[in-house]
């Protein structure tokens, strides 16, 4: 078969199955409004859950940063992109979370592939929870460690899986707040099976970073556990991008000598880096718990009112609120009757969520107001689904 005619093959079978992927262009999609095809929806699939993306004090930093860095570092933070403002933002996410050290990292994806592909040789053993994200599951598959999956939010499968034997080492890999199920780990529990075991935790917080926690500082402050790697992204709650794993000095050291990530690729603008602190001030501040509050009190409406919905729901208390209705087709014609009414929601499908469980991602946000999710609901019942 050639290239092309394996190429062809693929793209079918995603066809056949309503499962081919495309993008769609829009105006501006964070935020309260997605605008796209000159007009203008009620945004529920950003996972901007602050609204920080649009805040005055975030883009003056950043318009500010551009004026005295330029817009780009030059280069990798092993050459000559490392700037002070890399610096500060480091201590300062060292500092917020509790931890010796933070390194930055362009993305999450990045920081995932980078931390397992420099820890994991042969003779280890990659724990990971079955849902865990597709850059976490992918590293660990691509690392030359043995890959087990655990059974969702399970403890008790974590400590079978890790009683084994094994010559090398072992690390749990879990994260704060699922991303497609929005429900969060029993972080407290998996944390102690961990280290009865002699293994270290990593914990990827994209989706609790800014969002739960005393002053914003996630799932691990909730549950009151440091894990040994903690991973925090940018592009979720703190409203921008970028991520830093924070872990001790030592851990540290390392990745910046076996990192790959870090060595060989550009640092992110220190713009942007001035951008990062001052959403992180706002997180911290007394106008962050407020749009926190607010947040809370959107998924306490949502849920009240999509409990007379004929669809499943899952177990969380987030901003990320599925509608699992199973079926593919019947996912992506939902979303697009809730288009039609001026709601904008994305379906998701296989094999980003298992076979058979297809979904609506509602992401409910402190840039709304309640009237927005009171209408999302009234045009969820209309559509009658
Ligand atoms: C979004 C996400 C990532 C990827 O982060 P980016 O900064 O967008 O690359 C990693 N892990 C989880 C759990 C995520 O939801």
């Amino acid at each position: 078969m050639s290239w092309e005619q394996r190429i062809a093959r693929e793209l079918d079978d995603r066809r056949a199955a309503s499962a081919l992927r495309s993008r769609q262009v829009v105006g501006q999609g964070a935020g309260r409004w997605l605008s796209a095809d000159g007009k203008r929806y009620l945004n529920f699939s950003s996972n901007d859950y602050l609204g920080l993306s649009q805040h005055p004090a975030v883009i003056a930093a950043w318009q500010k940063g551009a004026a005295r860095f330029g817009v780009g570092s030059g280069g990798s933070g092993h050459v000559s992109g490392y700037t002070c403002a890399h610096q500060q933002l480091e201590e300062m996410l060292a500092g917020w979370l509790g931890y010796s050290r933070a390194l930055l990292f362009i993305s999450g994806f990045a920081a995932n592939q980078a931390v397992i592909a420099a820890l994991a040789g042969k003779d280890d053993r990659i724990i990971a929870d079955r849902l865990s994200h597709a850059s976490l599951l992918e590293a660990a598959s691509l690392s030359p460690a043995q890959l087990r999956r655990f059974h969702h939010n399970d403890p008790l499968h974590v400590r079978t899986l890790l009683a084994k034997p094994l010559r090398g080492q072992q690390l749990v890999v879990t994260e704060g707040i699922f991303s497609m199920d929005g429900d969060s780990a029993p972080l407290a529990d998996i944390h102690r099976v961990a280290h009865e075991a002699g293994a270290w935790l990593m914990v990827d917080d994209a989706h609790g970073i800014a969002v739960s926690g005393h002053e914003g500082r996630g799932s691990c402050d909730v549950q009151q556990v440091q894990p040994d790697l903690l991973i925090v992204t940018f592009g979720k709650g703190v409203g921008i991008s970028g991520a830093a794993v924070l872990c001790s000095d030592m851990v540290a050291e390392y990745l910046l000598q076996f990192a790959r990530h870090l060595i060989y690729s550009t640092s992110m603008p220190p713009a942007q880096a001035m951008a990062l602190q001052s959403a992180l001030e706002v997180i911290r501040s007394d106008e962050g718990q407020q749009q926190r509050e607010k947040l809370q009190q959107h998924i306490a409406l949502f849920r009240r009112g999509a409990d007379a919905l004929s669809v499943v729901m899952t177990d969380s208390a987030s901003a990320i609120q599925p509608l699992i209705v199973g079926d593919n087709a019947r996912a992506l014609r939902m979303a697009g009757a809730l288009r039609e009414q001026g709601c904008w929601v994305t379906a998701i499908r296989p094999p980003t969520v298992p076979e058979g469980t297809a979904r609506l991602r509602l992401t409910l946000t402190a840039a709304h107001s309640a009237e927005d999710i009171t209408q999302l609901l009234e045009v969820l019942h209309a559509i009658g689904e």
